[in-house]
């Protein structure tokens, strides 16, 4: 089957992998110069089962009013007449009982379980390289509330399969030794031993360079996509401009793989898929070669920032700002990641000035994403990833493979 991939950020090129891999023949298009160039570009570099628990959970509602109004929060709500936020603002409420946040906890580990664990397969399979790191991932708590809510979240992990265990200041300590010159405000932790770390944005550019090379799959960058073209129910071509000027391209199938910008395309079908743009930023610093940076990936769970090491860089990243479409780089909020950085590990040594980026998780109320068939057969989706987008892309690539082959997938769809 002509599959056309619309978008080659992380999703858009695991999507493209499996799909040659099951003998489609794929060209995927991108407006951007090269694969991974926007929300996956510097994000967490986080694998990271471990942060199943969605931001819509029973405490949110209550911190989300607590921070408001503070430049630095780690979750601002920026109050604007956006009819989208709006709505996506009431279903976000919606998720945040108890009962909701367990069904999409379990939905998010099955999901990222199956996809790390794909990833892993890819890596023996292609020697992909991309500085990653098999260390686990430990969250960390300078708060005692904060450490408690944790406990339970973890407990609902464990019970679908995530090996997430708490365990106490001097375990912390011995698992990154880093942390030694911060124990005392440390009140606990929790350790995911088979979580990873590594670069996304390579990790996206090198599978696009197996893809063409393995897979034959055609890449055409520099191309945006303006309309998609719907005719007697189903998608019949999307006409995309490039510097040669303005096309319709036509494919048996057609994936939307647009991140944040999914619903803005899909809207004028008809179809109002709730992805909303989550901005949030990165620092990443340069370290010195006697550096203590952590090697071990990390989250500070109370400031929603994750740190990973990335070779001899330290990429810090974190904090939700729901600002529409706004990509501008906000001085405070660059600055809270590396304050806080410093604060944690002060004898990091960087080598040089950090580089700040920010980008727009597409995030759904759930952090559920949507993958499938839409209600135009021929039109499929993989979009919706939110904060854990690198961690489910491969798992994501292969369940849609399997649909648009008409094959089962191997886990369950239930909530995608
Ligand atoms: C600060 C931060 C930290 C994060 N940390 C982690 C982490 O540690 N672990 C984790 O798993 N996830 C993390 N994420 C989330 C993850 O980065 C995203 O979920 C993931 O990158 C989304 O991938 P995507 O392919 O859906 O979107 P994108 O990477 O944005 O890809 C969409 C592509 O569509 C293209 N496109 C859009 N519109 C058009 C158009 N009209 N025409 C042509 N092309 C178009 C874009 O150029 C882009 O390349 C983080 C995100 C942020 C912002």
């Amino acid at each position: 089957m002509k599959v056309l991939i619309l978008g080659a950020g992380v999703v858009g090129v695991c999507s493209a992998w499996y799909l040659s891999r099951a003998g489609h023949q794929v060209t995927v298009v991108d407006r951007q110069p090269n694969a991974g160039l926007e929300t996956s570009f510097a994000n967490g570099g986080q694998i990271s089962v471990s942060h199943a628990e969605p931001w819509s959970n029973p405490h949110a509602p209550l911190r989300a009013l607590s921070w408001m109004g503070r430049e630095d929060a780690p979750l601002l709500f920026r109050l604007r007449l956006d009819a989208a936020l709006f709505d996506w603002s009431w279903r976000f409420l919606r998720e945040c009982t108890p009962g909701r946040t367990r069904d999409n906890i379990r939905d998010i580990v099955r999901l990222a379980l199956y996809s790390r664990d794909a990833l892993g397969r890819l890596r023996e399979e292609t020697g992909i390289r991309y500085d990653h790191l098999e260390r686990g991932i430990l969250h960390v708590y300078t708060d005692q509330k904060e450490f408690e809510a944790a406990i339970e979240a973890a407990r609902i992990m464990r019970e679908f399969g995530c090996e997430r265990y708490p365990v106490d200041v001097a375990k912390c300590v011995e698992i990154e030794p880093a942390l030694s010159a911060t124990r005392s405000i440390l009140v606990g932790g929790d350790f995911t031993a088979a979580d990873e770390s590594g670069d996304a944005r390579v990790f996206t550019q090198n599978l696009a360079g197996l893809c063409r090379d393995r897979g034959a799959v055609d890449f055409r960058f520099g191309v945006t996509v303006e309309r998609l073209l719907a005719a007697g129910g189903r998608i019949d071509g999307v006409t995309v401009r490039s510097e040669a000027g303005r096309e319709t391209l036509r494919a048996d199938a057609y994936v939307a793989a647009l991140g944040s910008y999914t619903p803005l395309l899909l809207r004028p079908l008809g179809i109002r898929l709730p992805v909303y743009p989550a901005k949030g930023y990165s620092a990443t610093i340069p370290l010195s070669a006697d550096s203590d940076a952590p090697t071990v990936a990390m989250t500070d769970d109370g400031h929603k920032i994750v740190f990973s090491r990335l070779g001899q860089r330290l990429r810090v990243a974190g904090t939700a700002e729901f600002n529409g479409y706004n990509t501008e780089l906000n001085e405070v909020r660059c600055q809270a990641l590396t304050t806080r950085t410093h604060e944690l590990f002060p004898e990091l040594r960087p080598a040089g000035e950090a580089e700040f980026w920010c980008g727009l998780r597409p995030t759904t109320p759930s952090n559920v994403p949507f993958i499938g068939q839409s209600r135009l057969p021929n039109l499929y989706l993989n979009t919706g990833h939110g904060t854990l987008g690198w961690t489910m892309g491969c798992g994501s690539g292969r369940v849609l493979a399997d649909i648009i082959s008409g094959k089962t997938p191997e886990i369950p769809l239930r909530g995608f």
